[in-house]
């Protein structure tokens, strides 16, 4: 039997809760919501009441992280952790003094290991609004570039400007690391990127009120403002933070002796990963200012993809590039396969240009891309099944050009 998927956002059958099906297409139950919260927006009815957090346990966080993510498993649970006492502190109910702060999170890891990934498989997993701003291109008011409120307008945006939603949803802060000021000292001297912009985040990661353009855009007089309270919407800062890993060296090997706990005596320095060991300090040390780091008190660190990563992310994840790759062809009825000498050549290249898991898409699309263009001429001659092996693949890919472009990057 053919398999049955969202003719509107391309889901299959397994991956939705239900599909309806029409004349000649399906939907799924996610793309009927989201139609009907167009067309009350259109007709100016009231948002839809705020659906009930779906509260899951580290445990079951993290397994679903497992279904996407490779690895990086001690980032999976410190976040899986703080998500859920994060929503905890959304359901507490204050009765005396005692109350639960709330705890924004840092990722701290190479590019391409998948930061975003985590902090949007995390937002999908609980189901709540999620935006992806980039803070290099955030400026202090008044000068070019973007206001710190929009980031805030994506978000509501994401929420189908539903307000109470968008409270409680998570931002994901890229390229925390290129705001951060040039040495450790304060500068005298005004830092349009550094350290102004820091003290902006500041503002939104304490939790306050900030009025947002609903449309984005900087701030006029005449616009219409939507008010939204920041207090309960998770922050997850990530960056490469490039040369921490020297603060951190330096930190280690200055600790004055006396002070090594027994514990740590026994334990073997990882020197070829000491990213692991990162910690708020060296994040201060780095050019983050203190009042933030007070801000962001957990810390997570991802680990450098092996080859063994690569191999896996390939394949293995829920939305693996392979199974990516094997739905469009399945969708032209066509069945496509990979052999395992192909997959290890993919992973050869990306690992030869250091391009990590980022990589893996670049070489994939250059080996599909001939392939994917004559689609219609190899269902015209009645193609039903392709399979990808080693020479295909280094075929395609040097032809294509792609080898030649990645060595002059
Ligand atoms: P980062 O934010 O750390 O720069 P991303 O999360 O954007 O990296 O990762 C880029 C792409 O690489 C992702 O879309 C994903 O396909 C893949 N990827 C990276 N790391 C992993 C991982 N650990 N498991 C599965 N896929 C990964």
């Amino acid at each position: 039997m053919k398999k049955r998927f969202c003719h509107f956002c391309g889901a299959g059958e397994k991956e939705v809760e239900f599909l309806i099906a029409g004349l000649h297409a399906d939907i799924c139950n996610g793309c009927i919501d989201q139609a009907q919260g167009i067309m009350a927006k259109e007709l100016g009815e009231d948002p839809k009441p705020l659906p009930a957090l779906s509260l899951k346990s580290p445990i079951d966080i993290k397994e679903h992280l497992d279904e996407y993510i490779i690895g990086q498993t001690k980032a999976k649970k410190v976040l899986s952790v703080a998500v859920y006492n994060h929503y905890k502190r959304l359901m507490q109910k204050i009765k005396d003094d005692v109350v639960v702060e709330k705890s924004n999170i840092v990722m701290v890891g190479e590019t391409g290991t998948g930061k975003t990934l985590l902090a949007k498989t995390l937002a999908k997993v609980l189901q709540v609004p999620f935006c992806i701003a980039d803070a290099t291109v955030i400026t202090e008011a008044g000068y070019v570039g973007e206001d710190v409120e929009t980031i805030l307008t994506r978000l509501l945006q994401s929420a189908d400007y539903n307000v109470a939603a968008a409270e409680r949803g998570i931002v994901y802060v890229d390229e925390m690391d290129k705001i951060a000021r040039k040495s450790d000292n304060p500068s005298i001297t005004r830092d349009v990127s550094g350290e102004g912009v820091q003290q902006a985040m500041l503002k939104l990661l304490e939790g306050t009120i900030v009025n947002v353009p609903p449309q984005g855009g900087r701030k006029h007089p005449e616009q219409k403002m939507v008010a939204i309270n920041t207090e309960n919407i998770l922050f997850i800062c990530g960056g490469a933070f490039d040369g921490v890993s020297k603060i951190i060296a330096k930190r280690l090997n200055t600790k004055p002796l006396g002070f090594v706990n027994d514990k740590d005596k026994g334990a073997e320095l990882d020197e070829e990963n000491l990213l692991q060991y990162v910690t708020s300090q060296d994040l201060k040390s780095f050019g983050l200012i203190p009042e933030l780091i007070g801000r962001l008190p957990i810390v997570a660190h991802l680990n450098p993809l092996d080859r063994e990563a690569l191999r896996a992310i390939l394949t293995q994840p829920k939305n693996a590039l392979v199974k990516q790759y094997q739905r469009l062809f399945e969708m032209e009825g066509i069945e496509l396969s990979f052999t395992e000498s192909a997959l290890e050549y993919i992973v050869d290249k990306a690992m030869e240009f250091k391009l990590g898991a980022r990589g893996l898409r670049s070489i994939c699309e250059s080996i599909m891309l001939d392939t994917m263009f004559d689609i219609s001429i190899q269902k015209a001659n009645g193609v039903k099944e392709i399979i990808v092996d080693e020479n295909f693949a280094h075929r395609h890919f040097e032809i294509s050009g792609e080898a030649f472009r990645l060595k002059a990057a």
